[in-house]
């Protein structure tokens, strides 16, 4: 059969990977879920939104004859990647994941970890401070249960309607992030707590250096549990178990 690649993207590292097999002339599909209102265009044919949970995908990998799924999506995206995990085992098709190893703290890093959004919630009890959210859109209302605080929201898009929260700053920005962009935007908003998922990578690594620098204390959320797949952090390593 001839290879054909499916891309689960929405990230710095999956847009990396484009860049790479669209020069290799692999034949691939990039997919979007839809969240952002301009998505960045891939040099390879892009799909955008979901595919209707695992048999959805099932359906999709069979119609297009998908012979390789690279799971490159973020890795709090999760229920994506077990979807992936499970419809590439039902449809035959082989499953590798792009993925970025967890940030460590360093000496002279403030974190405070926690498991989840809930635990960030709670961890931020006490007196009024300027909290920088560095989440998507989506876990923004959970924070309405610490309302004293002042939240910097930095967010890809305007949102629709204001958060539900009383007192907040929007910054519109899509990364990669730089490490001077970070300081000058935490030091004119006055940061003194930032709250952030342990992505990895490095398009958003900057404000953790920026925190570090300033002495600011970090709320680090922890990863999920993913699935149990292959996993390489280079794109090169991607291509080679395509190619071989
Ligand atoms: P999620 O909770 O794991 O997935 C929810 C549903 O969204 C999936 O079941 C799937 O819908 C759809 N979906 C997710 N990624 C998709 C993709 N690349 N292509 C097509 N459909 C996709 O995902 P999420 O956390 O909302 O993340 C959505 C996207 O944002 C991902 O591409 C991820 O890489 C990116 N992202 C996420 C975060 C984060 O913090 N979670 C941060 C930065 C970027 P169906 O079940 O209908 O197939």
């Amino acid at each position: 059969m001839t290879t054909k690649l499916l891309i689960l993207g929405g990230t710095t590292e999956a847009s990396q990977l484009a860049s790479f097999v669209a020069q290799s002339g692999v034949d691939a599909v990039f997919s979007y879920a839809g969240r952002v209102a301009t998505p960045k265009a891939q040099p390879l044919p892009t799909r955008i939104g979901g595919f209707g949970g695992i048999d959805g995908l099932v359906g999709y990998l069979r119609a297009h004859n998908i012979t390789h799924v690279v799971d490159a999506t973020h890795p709090f995206a999760t229920q994506m990647s077990w979807n992936a995990f499970h419809a590439c085992q039902s449809a035959g098709v082989q499953l590798i994941a792009l993925s970025r190893p967890a940030w460590k703290a360093r000496k002279k890093d403030l974190w405070t970890h926690v498991p989840d959004i809930g635990g960030a919630v709670d961890a931020l009890q006490g007196e009024a401070r300027r909290v920088l959210l560095a989440l998507g859109k989506q876990n923004v209302p959970a924070f309405a249960d610490q309302a004293q605080h002042h939240y910097i929201l930095r967010l890809v898009d305007e949102p629709e309607a204001p958060p539900p929260l009383p007192h907040h700053t929007i910054v519109v920005s899509r990364g990669p992030f730089t490490l001077a962009g970070d300081l000058a935007m935490m030091k004119e908003l006055c940061v003194d707590v930032v709250v952030c998922k342990n992505s990895g990578g490095i398009g958003a690594e900057a404000k953790l250096v920026a925190a570090r620098k300033l002495g600011l204390p970090v709320i680090m959320i922890d990863r999920a549990e993913l699935p149990p797949r292959r996993e390489v952090s280079t794109v090169e390593a991607v291509l080679d178990w395509v190619t071989n």
